[in-house]
Protein backbone atom coordinates (compact mmCIF):
# COMPACT_ATOMS: atom_id res chain seq x y z
CA UNK A 1 0.00 0.00 0.00
CA UNK A 2 1.68 3.27 -0.67
CA UNK A 3 -0.19 6.37 0.05
CA UNK A 4 0.19 10.32 -0.92
CA UNK A 5 -0.42 12.51 1.70
CA UNK A 6 -1.40 16.56 0.28
CA UNK A 7 -2.53 18.96 2.37
CA UNK A 8 -1.51 22.32 4.09
CA UNK A 9 0.77 23.26 6.76
CA UNK A 10 -1.70 22.51 9.97
CA UNK A 11 -4.02 20.46 7.62
CA UNK A 12 -2.91 17.17 9.82
CA UNK A 13 -1.06 15.64 7.63
CA UNK A 14 1.85 14.73 10.44
CA UNK A 15 -0.60 13.22 12.86
CA UNK A 16 -2.82 11.38 9.97
CA UNK A 17 0.71 9.58 9.07
CA UNK A 18 1.53 8.50 12.48
CA UNK A 19 -1.81 6.68 12.56
CA UNK A 20 -1.05 4.72 9.32
CA UNK A 21 2.09 3.88 10.79
CA UNK A 22 0.60 2.38 13.48
CA UNK A 23 -1.92 0.67 12.35
CA UNK A 24 -0.65 -0.28 8.33
CA UNK A 25 2.68 -0.66 9.24
CA UNK A 26 3.60 2.03 6.67
CA UNK A 27 6.93 4.07 6.40
CA UNK A 28 5.77 7.81 6.60
CA UNK A 29 8.87 9.71 4.62
CA UNK A 30 9.09 13.21 4.43
CA UNK A 31 11.50 15.04 2.41
CA UNK A 32 12.59 17.03 5.30
CA UNK A 33 13.22 13.91 7.32
CA UNK A 34 15.24 12.29 4.27
CA UNK A 35 17.50 14.84 3.91
CA UNK A 36 18.34 15.20 7.61
CA UNK A 37 18.73 11.41 7.55
CA UNK A 38 21.50 11.90 5.28
CA UNK A 39 22.86 14.86 6.22
CA UNK A 40 23.23 13.16 9.59
CA UNK A 41 24.87 10.17 8.18
CA UNK A 42 27.27 12.21 5.58
CA UNK A 43 26.21 10.17 2.82
CA UNK A 44 27.10 11.47 -0.92
CA UNK A 45 23.23 12.58 -0.97
CA UNK A 46 23.80 13.99 2.52
CA UNK A 47 26.62 16.32 1.45
CA UNK A 48 24.99 17.68 -2.17
CA UNK A 49 21.79 19.03 -0.04
CA UNK A 50 23.30 20.12 2.72
CA UNK A 51 25.24 22.67 0.35
CA UNK A 52 22.30 23.47 -0.77
CA UNK A 53 20.26 23.67 2.81
CA UNK A 54 23.45 25.95 3.96
CA UNK A 55 22.98 28.04 1.94
CA UNK A 56 19.36 28.50 2.38
CA UNK A 57 18.45 26.97 -1.21
CA UNK A 58 15.73 24.27 -2.63
CA UNK A 59 17.40 21.06 -3.22
CA UNK A 60 17.39 20.83 -6.73
CA UNK A 61 14.85 17.96 -7.75
CA UNK A 62 17.39 15.65 -9.92
CA UNK A 63 19.03 15.12 -5.61
CA UNK A 64 15.25 15.67 -4.23
CA UNK A 65 14.50 12.37 -6.93
CA UNK A 66 17.42 10.36 -6.01
CA UNK A 67 17.04 10.25 -2.82
CA UNK A 68 13.30 10.25 -2.52
CA UNK A 69 13.73 7.18 -4.86
CA UNK A 70 15.97 5.33 -2.52
CA UNK A 71 13.62 5.50 0.30
CA UNK A 72 10.33 4.30 -1.45
CA UNK A 73 12.42 1.38 -3.16
CA UNK A 74 13.24 0.29 0.39
CA UNK A 75 9.78 0.42 1.66
CA UNK A 76 9.00 -2.61 0.92
CA UNK A 77 5.68 -3.06 2.85
CA UNK A 78 4.64 0.29 1.67
CA UNK A 79 5.06 4.28 2.21
CA UNK A 80 3.27 7.38 3.10
CA UNK A 81 4.21 10.02 1.21
CA UNK A 82 4.16 13.58 2.97
CA UNK A 83 5.21 16.67 1.43
CA UNK A 84 6.46 15.32 -1.96
CA UNK A 85 5.72 15.94 -4.58
CA UNK A 86 5.56 19.53 -4.27
CA UNK A 87 5.51 20.78 -7.84
CA UNK A 88 4.64 19.17 -11.24
CA UNK A 89 7.74 17.58 -12.18
CA UNK A 90 8.17 15.40 -8.84
CA UNK A 91 4.45 14.40 -9.51
CA UNK A 92 5.06 13.41 -13.04
CA UNK A 93 8.63 11.47 -11.39
CA UNK A 94 6.69 9.74 -9.05
CA UNK A 95 3.95 8.66 -11.37
CA UNK A 96 6.38 7.48 -13.56
CA UNK A 97 8.49 4.95 -11.17
CA UNK A 98 5.94 4.20 -8.39
CA UNK A 99 2.52 2.68 -7.87
CA UNK A 100 0.50 4.88 -5.84
CA UNK A 101 -2.28 3.42 -4.48
CA UNK A 102 -4.65 5.98 -2.87
CA UNK A 103 -3.76 10.08 -3.04
CA UNK A 104 -5.33 11.91 -0.02
CA UNK A 105 -5.75 15.78 0.30
CA UNK A 106 -6.63 16.89 3.53
CA UNK A 107 -8.61 20.31 2.69
CA UNK A 108 -8.17 22.86 5.12
CA UNK A 109 -9.03 26.69 4.31
CA UNK A 110 -6.41 29.28 5.03
CA UNK A 111 -7.85 30.78 7.83
CA UNK A 112 -8.20 28.03 9.55
CA UNK A 113 -4.67 26.60 9.05
CA UNK A 114 -3.29 29.77 10.56
CA UNK A 115 -5.67 29.52 13.35
CA UNK A 116 -4.04 26.41 14.24
CA UNK A 117 0.16 26.98 13.40
CA UNK A 118 -0.33 30.16 15.67
CA UNK A 119 -1.66 27.88 18.05
CA UNK A 120 1.67 25.99 17.98
CA UNK A 121 4.25 26.16 20.83
CA UNK A 122 7.23 24.68 20.94
CA UNK A 123 9.38 23.36 24.35
CA UNK A 124 12.45 25.55 24.08
CA UNK A 125 14.46 22.46 25.79
CA UNK A 126 13.53 18.93 24.10
CA UNK A 127 11.41 20.55 21.02
CA UNK A 128 8.36 18.80 21.54
CA UNK A 129 5.26 20.32 19.88
CA UNK A 130 2.28 21.10 21.23
CA UNK A 131 -0.82 22.92 20.35
CA UNK A 132 -2.84 25.10 22.74
CA UNK A 133 -6.39 23.93 20.78
CA UNK A 134 -5.99 20.41 20.78
CA UNK A 135 -2.60 19.04 22.52
CA UNK A 136 -2.36 21.47 25.74
CA UNK A 137 -0.03 20.50 28.12
CA UNK A 138 -0.78 19.66 31.69
CA UNK A 139 0.57 22.91 32.85
CA UNK A 140 0.07 26.30 30.92
CA UNK A 141 3.42 27.13 29.38
CA UNK A 142 4.99 23.85 30.56
CA UNK A 143 6.48 21.15 28.93
CA UNK A 144 4.97 17.51 30.59
CA UNK A 145 8.33 15.63 29.33
CA UNK A 146 11.08 18.10 30.37
CA UNK A 147 9.54 21.13 31.95
CA UNK A 148 10.70 23.38 29.67
CA UNK A 149 9.49 26.68 28.78
CA UNK A 150 6.91 26.33 25.69
CA UNK A 151 7.45 29.26 23.23
CA UNK A 152 5.61 30.30 19.97
CA UNK A 153 8.45 29.39 17.42
CA UNK A 154 9.98 32.60 15.20
CA UNK A 155 8.67 31.59 12.07
CA UNK A 156 4.96 30.69 13.30
CA UNK A 157 3.84 34.74 12.89
CA UNK A 158 1.18 35.53 10.93
CA UNK A 159 3.44 37.37 8.14
CA UNK A 160 5.68 34.02 7.80
CA UNK A 161 2.65 31.57 7.67
CA UNK A 162 0.42 33.36 5.17
CA UNK A 163 3.79 33.25 2.78
CA UNK A 164 3.98 29.88 3.61
CA UNK A 165 0.61 28.72 2.61
CA UNK A 166 0.64 31.03 -0.64
CA UNK A 167 3.38 29.44 -1.63
CA UNK A 168 1.56 25.83 -1.16
CA UNK A 169 -0.99 26.65 -3.13
CA UNK A 170 0.64 28.08 -5.98
CA UNK A 171 3.13 25.38 -6.23
CA UNK A 172 0.45 22.71 -5.56
CA UNK A 173 -2.26 23.41 -7.68
CA UNK A 174 -1.15 21.98 -10.63
CA UNK A 175 -0.27 18.81 -8.52
CA UNK A 176 -3.87 18.33 -7.24
CA UNK A 177 -5.16 19.01 -10.77
CA UNK A 178 -3.00 16.03 -12.09
CA UNK A 179 -4.24 13.75 -8.94
CA UNK A 180 -7.61 14.48 -9.20
CA UNK A 181 -7.79 13.01 -12.67
CA UNK A 182 -7.40 9.70 -11.13
CA UNK A 183 -9.44 7.56 -10.11
CA UNK A 184 -7.43 7.14 -6.42
CA UNK A 185 -8.01 10.53 -5.66
CA UNK A 186 -9.73 11.62 -2.49
CA UNK A 187 -10.22 14.98 -0.70
CA UNK A 188 -10.83 15.07 2.69
CA UNK A 189 -12.25 17.86 4.73
CA UNK A 190 -9.61 18.39 7.50
CA UNK A 191 -11.74 20.67 9.46
CA UNK A 192 -13.14 17.41 11.04
CA UNK A 193 -11.82 15.53 14.39
CA UNK A 194 -8.93 13.93 14.05
CA UNK A 195 -10.74 10.81 14.64
CA UNK A 196 -13.08 11.38 11.97
CA UNK A 197 -10.64 12.19 9.09
CA UNK A 198 -8.82 8.86 10.22
CA UNK A 199 -11.89 7.31 9.79
CA UNK A 200 -12.51 8.25 6.55
CA UNK A 201 -9.19 7.70 5.34
CA UNK A 202 -8.95 4.24 6.75
CA UNK A 203 -13.17 2.98 5.27
CA UNK A 204 -10.97 4.44 1.74
CA UNK A 205 -8.17 2.35 2.30
CA UNK A 206 -9.65 -1.13 3.27
ZN1 LIG B 1 10.45 19.70 26.71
Amino acid sequence: MNVVLLGIQGSGKGTQSDLLVEKYGLVHITTGGLFRQNIKQETRLGKIAKSFIDKGELVPDEYAFEIVSKALSSAKDGFILDGFPRNLEQTKFLLNKFEIDKVFLLELDDETAIERILARRQCKKCKKVYNILFQKPKVKNVCDICGGELILREDDNKKAICKRIEKFHHETEKVIKLFKEQSNFFSINATQSLSVISKEIISKIN
